[in-house]
């Protein structure tokens, strides 16, 4: 059947058209739950298969590729020796062997290939014969290096390999795999689980490549190499479209083009209400390549940078002079301007592979600051990191999940700790360093104003205040329709923080994903918000919305609004006096309908 529609979340806006990468398999060992055990072992065997083809595949890359590079270098005699080894590689006893072991012994691609390479190797005779030990060594190297790749196999080892774009359908999709699809050849994705403000979601953005979360069941409805369409405005992906459906989206295509080429002549014009009021407007990065794009489409500072990805990324928690040479980099490329470094916020949906990082709640759980409070030795080494980085003097700190005054009292002392002891390593005296908190959390919000008295800036996180004052998951398909942030009592708890702070004379800002919503955008800047930092590709559209409205008629919307004391009430509020009022609004609600 042609043109098969799936309907889900838009992830992240923009159209691509491009073949299923031929290893939609990928699925990663938490299963939906819900789905029946029967199931789920075939799943999981089937699963198991794959993977240990695929690390074949890999391996045998791997082999043809250091073939040429030998070949390069020497004869066609010393490449050859690898030769042995890519025959081995494809051994009958040992391929089928091992897939025979996963499907009648249920085990696992490692446990099933370790067990029948033990065996055939105990099958050889023992002779001291010069050659027989050269056939043994090639087997047990070929053979390591499959368990490598094995282990090491994710998503983004398996993407690495196509040469083509091409469009990653899977079961789920990690923020730390979806982070490695950096510089790589995939050009949108589409995942069975995932909302608008998962992580995953999030760093789709980041890459700006098109994505659609929450669909399902859609990773098991694909096959390999079949063209795809991924709308991620409308959150609608198309398998094998007819010629007329592929038309039209070319056609779609170009239009966002043509429509994303005019706001690029808002880059270089100031970020000013109607009436002249200044917003700041800065961005929020995941990844450092992402600095070039923010600054290109016209960012005043980074608001938010995330810095769980550089963890993340390599699956382990980098040194602290691999931080040191990221957070340097960035804070010169973008000074003057500052750079607001978050520091780690591990945990919930951002969480590394270790045991201990296993939560039975991992949103309620151990995560940003809690973790950096209880891993000391983890924390002071990105805070000596930031601190060193500081040459340009444009750093501010920011520390996420606060929930009390104390977590903050305690996170400065440690910072003060490592101010002294940079000292007396001689390192440097001068460590005047802004330090702000994300009010992310119900309680935080709440006590602002205290929490206020003890920092120079506040940044409100309203993806998670939205999901820790409706208390539903923000990763949560199932609970899409009900994680909306523009709940009254989010709106109203937004509005208190911003007071609290300019009582206190500090600024107040929002990174949360709300600060790109255009209906919501005059309410923001009425409340009173100083600050706003969102997705480097969001930054024109923010900036064009601004520039058409005054403080006079946002202040109105924000006094209006906050009377709202339904949902449902919001909505019609915002539909009658924002969405039709402003024509410059309407137009950005109805082209990221494109
Ligand atoms: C937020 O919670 O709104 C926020 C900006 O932080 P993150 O999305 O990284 O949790
Ligand atoms: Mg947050």
């Amino acid at each position: 059947m042609r043109n098969k529609l799936f309907r889900g979340t838009p992830a992240s806006p923009g159209i691509c058209i491009a073949r299923v990468v031929p290893y939609i398999a990928v699925m990663p060992e938490r299963l939906v739950k819900t789905e029946n055990r029967k199931q789920k072992t075939e799943d999981k065997t089937l699963y198991e298969i794959e993977r240990f083809k695929n690390a074949i595949e890999m391996t045998e890359q791997e082999l043809i590729s250091i073939r040429k590079g030998f070949l390069s270098r020497t004869d066609n005699h010393h490449a050859s020796m690898l030769d042995i080894q890519l025959l081995a590689l494809r051994d009958k006893t040992i391929m089928d062997g091992t897939i025979e072991l996963i499907k009648k012994e249920k085990r696992t691609a490692d446990s099933a290939f370790r067990k029948v390479v033990k065996k055939t190797l105990s099958n050889i005779p023992r002779i001291i014969d010069d050659y027989i030990r050269q056939r043994l060594d090639d087997i047990k190297d070929v053979s390591r290096r499959i368990m490598r790749n094995l282990k090491e196999q994710k998503i983004e080892s398996i993407v690495a390999m196509e040469k083509n774009d091409h469009i990653v359908i899977a079961h789920d999709i990690t923020p730390s795999e979806s982070a490695q699809f950096a510089n790589r050849k995939v050009v949108g994705f589409a995942t069975n689980l995932g909302s608008e403000n998962s992580h995953t979601s999030i760093m789709a953005r980041a890459l700006e490549i098109p994505a659609v979360v929450g669909l399902r069941n859609i990773w098991k409805s694909v096959k390999s190499g079949e063209l795809a369409i991924i709308d991620g405005n409308n959150g609608v992906v198309i398998i094998d479209p007819d010629e007329s459906t592929l038309r039209a989206y070319r056609r779609k295509e170009k239009e966002i083009e043509k429509h994303q080429r005019n706001l690029e002549s808002m880059a270089k014009l100031p970020c000013v209400t109607l009436d002249g009021n200044a917003i700041e407007l800065a961005a929020n990065i995941e990844m450092p390549f992402e600095i070039k794009t923010a600054i290109a489409h016209g960012a005043k500072g980074i608001g938010l940078m995330r810095t769980e990805f550089l963890y993340l990324k390599e699956d382990r928690f980098p040194s602290e002079n691999e931080q040191y040479e990221v957070y340097r980099d960035i804070a010169e490329v973008i000074a003057p301007e500052s750079l607001i470094i978050r520091t780690l916020d591990i945990g919930g949906d951002k969480l590394l592979h270790t045991d201990e990082m296993v939560d039975a709640n991992p949103f309620l759980g151990w995560r940003g600051i809690r973790f950096s409070l209880s891993e000391k030795g983890i924390f002071k080494e990105q805070l000596r990191a930031i601190l060193r980085a500081n040459v340009r003097k444009n750093i501010k700190i920011l520390f996420p999940m606060i929930t009390d005054v104390k977590e903050v009292i305690s996170a400065k002392k440690i910072l003060k700790r490592v101010k002294e002891e940079l000292e007396t390593e001689g390192i440097s005296d001068d460590f005047n360093i802004e330090v702000g908190v994300m009010i992310e959390v119900p309680s935080a919000s709440l006590s602002a104003k205290a929490i206020a008295k003890e920092v120079d800036f506040l940044s409100i996180g309203s993806n998670d205040l939205t999901q820790y004052v409706l208390a539903c998951d923000r990763t949560n398909r199932r609970l899409a329709d009900l994680y909306n942030s523009l709940h009254p009592t989010i709106l109203k708890l937004i509005s208190e923080t911003v007071d609290a702070g300019h009582k206190e004379h500090k600024w107040v800002g929002l990174c949360g994903e709300l600060a790109h919503n255009p209906l919501t955008i005059p309410i923001l800047i009425g409340f009173g918000i100083d600050e706003l930092s969102v997705s480097p590709l969001y930054l024109t559209k923010v900036k064009k919305i601004i520039r058409n409205i005054s403080m006079e008629e946002a202040q109105w919307l924000a006094r209006e609004i906050l009377v709202c004391n339904t949902l449902t009430e919001v909505e019609k509020f915002l539909e009658k006096k924002v969405l039709t009022e402003f024509s410059v609004i309407r137009e950005m609600v109805e082209r990221s309908a494109l």
